[in-house]
């Protein structure tokens, strides 16, 4: 846990989140503002910065991510999701402990520039 991480701090149950699933090793927690009908956040509870840098350390727990947003797209909508990781602050990210974005619910469009 790195205490100024506000993702570990939301796994440690000190941020109130909206978690919709959890495993030992991973947390899904609606995104405080939806982009699509879905828009869940998946999380694990080790902190790693980014995508890449959890795929070099630790590609399981990668695996168990993406595990978790199927479970949630499953559950929440028809099944179908993009999982979206952006990677460093250009491409979007806000939050530097790796999330991916499960998104869905309705058809999506393809526009992200
Ligand atoms: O990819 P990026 O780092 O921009 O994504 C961070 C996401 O975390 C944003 O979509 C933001 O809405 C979400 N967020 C959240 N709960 C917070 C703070 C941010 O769901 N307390």
């Amino acid at each position: 846990m790195t205490s100024d991480c506000l993702f570990c701090r939301i796994v440690a149950g000190e941020v109130p989140a909206d978690v919709v699933a959890s495993t030992d090793r991973a947390v899904a927690f609606r995104d405080i503002d939806p982009r699509a009908p879905l828009h869940v956040l998946v999380v694990p509870r080790e902190h790693h910065a980014d995508v890449t840098r959890l795929a070099a350390a630790d590609p399981t727990l990668l695996a168990d991510l993406v595990e978790l947003a199927d479970r949630v797209a499953g559950t929440e909508c028809d099944g179908q999701f993009r999982l979206v990781f952006n990677t460093g602050p250009t491409a979007g990210q806000s939050v530097l402990h790796v999330h991916g974005h499960v998104l869905g619910g309705a058809r999506l469009g393809w526009s992200p520039a």
